[in-house]
């Protein structure tokens, strides 16, 4: 699963160019209108990145997770937004049909969405259940040859976009932990099924999320995801584990930008008759950033070269490494946007200049896909099963 190499240098050029000739120009207009214009949709639709990461057989550009972060790191330095529309369809919402579903599955719904025609998102997500996902209490009942689900899913990104859900709900209503869920493909035009209200976010303008209600929404049994019960936690876990690369490699690439922005700008900003990038304080705060930067492009390489190793030769410590990378380098760029704030004095603190816009955009990504605090318990809890331990 992995393009030649001539040909996957030809994309990414042909991203990079994309990401600096049409994409970033085009932020301030995401900011104001907080939509992602249509021509700009279409031309992701052109460039094949709705399906990056799907297999060439079901319509997709059939990148290895290698391949992929490359192009995050490109993508991720220009407005989130962009990457969102898409996202979705590169990760957590196809991804769980890709790795469990059944070829039937594969076949009807991947297509559609490696082409863009299907958005499809990922409802994991509750009201009373966020961290602690294997509670959830969504519900799917067997009635004949269909499952009826009922719940309330929350903060579902590309929700009012989507055509399709992959949902996380109980088969088992006596087993109340992670064994009792299943997941399912859901049509978004099921009958029962409402979004709430648009949420208001911190930053991110142009993503979309929102709450959807799932009201006795019939769903042939036929599209739960790989045919058995109780598997749908396991599938979750697996989709995240992916997605929790994807996502490291996406902050990286912000960092890259947010370093670009501030050694332009402590170049050109002069204070005490000399430019401040002269000044050795601030000369630290960007050998900082530029440290933590190569330390997380670093892991991002190596992180996403041991997946794709994974896929052949299974990798137990890989839900481990995955945390620590998107652990890493979403708090990096944490710390990456804070120093570019600083660097820019007062003007980091004005909307005109794009680092307070970062600023509050890259704060999602310490929270969804598992919280810095949840990534801590994946590590921790590898290492008490034995992973990684003190080299002998
Ligand atoms: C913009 C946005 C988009 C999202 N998109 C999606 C989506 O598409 N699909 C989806 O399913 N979900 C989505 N989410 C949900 C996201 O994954 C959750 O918000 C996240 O998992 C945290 O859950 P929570 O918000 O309920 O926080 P909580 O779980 O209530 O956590 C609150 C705080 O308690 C801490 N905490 C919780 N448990 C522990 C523990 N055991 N030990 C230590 N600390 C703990 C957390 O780290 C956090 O600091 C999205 C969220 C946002 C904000």
């Amino acid at each position: 699963m992995a393009l030649d190499p001539e040909t996957f240098s030809q994309l990414r050029h042909q991203v990079r160019r994309f990401v600096s000739e049409r994409l970033t120009p085009n932020e301030d207009r995401v900011e104001e209108s907080d939509e992602v214009p249509i021509e700009l949709v279409a031309e992701m639709k052109a460039l094949g990145l709705f399906g990056l990461s799907i297999p060439e057989e079901y319509g997709g550009l059939g990148l290895s997770l290698r391949e992929e972060a490359e192009l995050c790191l490109e993508l991720g330095q220009t407005s989130p937004a962009f990457r969102s529309v898409f996202g979705t369809n590169v990760g957590i919402g196809s991804q769980g049909i890709l790795i469990d579903g059944t070829e039937e599955q594969r076949l009807e719904w991947l297509p559609r969405i490696a082409s863009g025609e299907a958005i499809f998102s990922f409802a994991l997500t509750e009201p009373e259940a966020g961290s602690d996902a294997a509670s959830l209490r969504t519900t799917a009942r067997l009635e004949g040859d269909a499952y009826v689900i009922n719940g309330t899913k929350r903060f579902i990104t590309n929700a009012s976009r989507a055509q399709g859900f992959t949902v996380m709900a109980r088969t088992n209503p006596a087993e109340k932990g992670a064994s009792g869920i299943s997941a399912f493909i859901v049509a978004r035009d099921s009958p029962g099924i409402t979004l709430g209200k648009a949420d208001h976010k911190m930053g991110q303008r142009g993503t979309r999320t929102c709450d959807v209600y799932f009201d006795n929404v019939t769903v042939p049994a036929a599209n739960l995801i790989g045919g058995r019960p109780g598997l749908g936690f396991k599938t979750a876990m697996k989709v995240l584990d992916r997605g929790r690369i994807h996502m490291a490699a996406v902050a990286t690439g912000t960092a890259r930008r947010l370093l670009a922005m501030s050694v332009a700008y402590a170049a050109e900003r002069r204070q005490f008759g000399q430019a401040i990038i002269d000044f050795q304080l601030v000369q630290g705060m960007l050998a900082d950033m530029q440290t933590e930067l190569f330390a997380a492009e670093a892991m991002v390489r190596e992180t996403a070269r041991r997946y794709d190793a994974s896929r052949e030769d299974p990798d137990p410590e890989i839900p481990m490494i995955a945390a620590s990378c998107k652990y890493f380098a979403t708090e990096m760029v944490g710390r990456a946007a804070d120093r570019a704030v600083q660097i820019h004095g007062g003007a980091g603190y004005m909307s005109e200049y794009k680092v307070e816009r970062f600023y509050r955009d890259v704060r999602l990504l310490r929270l969804y896909e598992g919280t810095s605090q949840i990534l801590q318990l994946v590590i921790a809890k590898g290492l008490k099963k034995g992973l990684a331990g003190p080299a002998a």
